[in-house]
């Protein structure tokens, strides 16, 4: 039986299309937005759901479903990753495509948001069905999506190569070369220098412009890094390089590892490499994903999957700085939390919009046939996440609101004026 005052979200897992949609509520009131205005961002503007037929390798034919929603084009095309999972949904997919907006609002990068997914367990199916199930994915979405429409990127358990295919397949059906469909490729295909590290690199950068703002010293301060995958790799080997901070625990699916005198981020992401889980990490105890997140310590990243701060732990979580790596990590009922007990969090629109980021440099070098240096990538990344955070600190402190909606004030306010300007039919 649940206890009568157990919060309805500590018992269901909060839908994230709803967390979308209540954060937009928040920030459309606070702005005193046009009811028009709002309801048109209430709704993604093009949905499309796709079966993908896919032959496995015992001959069989499997049938997934795939997704790609466009919210909002009214800056640029869409612009958002895909993701590779067995809980990918409509839902999930809408709410990451409407962050995916505010995202590319918030660092001024002239893209709309979108976002796709196919529901299905990459971890069970080999090299050669993950390459048959893709190139079919981009035959049923090509009719939506293009270089100057929609151009999807990698998100979870999607990889270079998977985009790679992706590009390959879109070409293959125009019948001529389109590397600027997709970011995220190989770099002999096309991808751009530093885009693999660039979302980590983004928190990092984020971490370091609120940390000197709230007189955090990063030299020796805490890590806690909850998802150790693309992002939470990079940000948590890149701070280390950087500002001497030290990674206290991490986790994966599979669970977490925590040793108080810090882990070897360099073990631990080759034994990553070489398809081995944190929990196979010799030197610490392990921890469950829910423990991790309440481990004392000073910058906590979540950078694995939606939902893991919620109103049932938020009141346990022992941290100065939260800096979101992942996705909507965190329920709007937690954030009240955080804020009122005076925990800062870079919301996920700002900390892992580096990714993004680099992601449009790709597109611009892919548009125009150049090439640019790594020190061009990371010193224009740079410019762009520090001005960004500078943005979004000074509505912050303005304002007197909790950094989240600063962000969405800078970047509804940017999309609404975008469609002011364009006029509505
Ligand atoms: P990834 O697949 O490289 O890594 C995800 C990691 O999270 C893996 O180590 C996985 O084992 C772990 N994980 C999965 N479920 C978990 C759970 N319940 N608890 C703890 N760990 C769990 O993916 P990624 O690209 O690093 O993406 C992680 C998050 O960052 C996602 O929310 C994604 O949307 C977001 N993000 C990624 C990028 C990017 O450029 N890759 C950009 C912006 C945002």
């Amino acid at each position: 039986m649940i206890a009568e005052n157990t919060p309805r979200e500590a018992v269901a897992v909060a839908n994230p299309w709803d967390t979308a949609r209540r954060q937009l509520d928040t920030v459309a009131e606070r702005l005193g937005l046009d009811a028009g205005t709002h309801a048109r961002l209430r709704q993604p503007r093009r949905m499309i759901e796709v079966a993908v037929p896919t032959r496995m390798d015992d001959g069989s034919t499997q049938v997934f479903t795939g997704y790609r929603v466009q919210h909002s084009l009214d800056r640029g095309p869409g612009k958002g990753g895909l993701r590779y999972h067995p809980d990918v949904t409509m839902d999930e997919v809408k709410a990451l495509a409407m962050w995916m907006t505010w995202k590319c609002a918030v660092v001024n990068i002239p893209y709309g948001g979108a976002k796709g997914g196919i529901t299905c367990n990459p971890k069970l199916m080999s090299t050669s069905e993950l390459e048959r199930m893709t190139r079919r994915f981009v035959a049923e979405i090509a009719p939506v999506i293009g270089p100057e429409t929609d151009i999807p990127a990698p998100d979870v358990n999607t990889t270079p190569q998977i985009m790679g295919w992706f590009m390959d397949a879109y070409s293959n059906l125009v019948g001529k070369r389109t590397p600027s469909i997709v970011t995220g490729k190989p770099l002999d295909v096309g991808g751009s220098e530093g885009r693999t590290e660039a979302t980590g690199r983004g928190v990092m950068i984020a971490v370091q412009e609120v940390s000197r703002r709230i007189n955090l010293e990063l030299d020796g301060a805490r890590l806690v890094v909850q998802g150790f995958g693309n992002v939470g790799q990079y940000a948590a080997d890149l701070l280390r390089d950087e500002n001497d901070t030290i990674t206290v625990a991490v986790s994966d699916s599979s669970g977490g590892i925590y040793n108080p005198k810090g882990l070897d981020i360099r073990q631990l992401r080759r034994l990553k490499e070489e398809g081995g889980r944190v929990t196979d990490y010799p030197d610490g105890d392990r921890v469950s994903n829910e423990e991790l997140l309440e481990i004392p310590c000073e910058v906590l990243i979540p950078s694995a999957l939606e939902s893991q701060i919620t109103s049932a732990n938020a009141n346990r979580i022992q941290t100065k700085l939260i800096a979101e790596g992942a996705n909507g990590p965190t329920t709007p009922e937690a954030d009240q939390i955080l804020h009122d007990r005076g925990i800062i969090g870079i919301p996920d629109v700002l900390a892992n919009a580096g990714g993004v980021t680099t992601s449009y440099f790709e597109w611009l070098q892919g548009m125009r046939h150049e090439y640019w240096t790594r020190h061009e990538v990371i010193g224009r990344l740079e410019d762009t996440m520090r001005r960004a955070t500078a943005e979004v600190w000074d509505v912050y402190s303005m304002e007197k609101v909790d950094m989240r909606l600063a962000a969405y004030i800078v970047a509804v306010r940017r999309v609404a004026n975008a469609i002011r300007a364009a006029g509505c039919a």
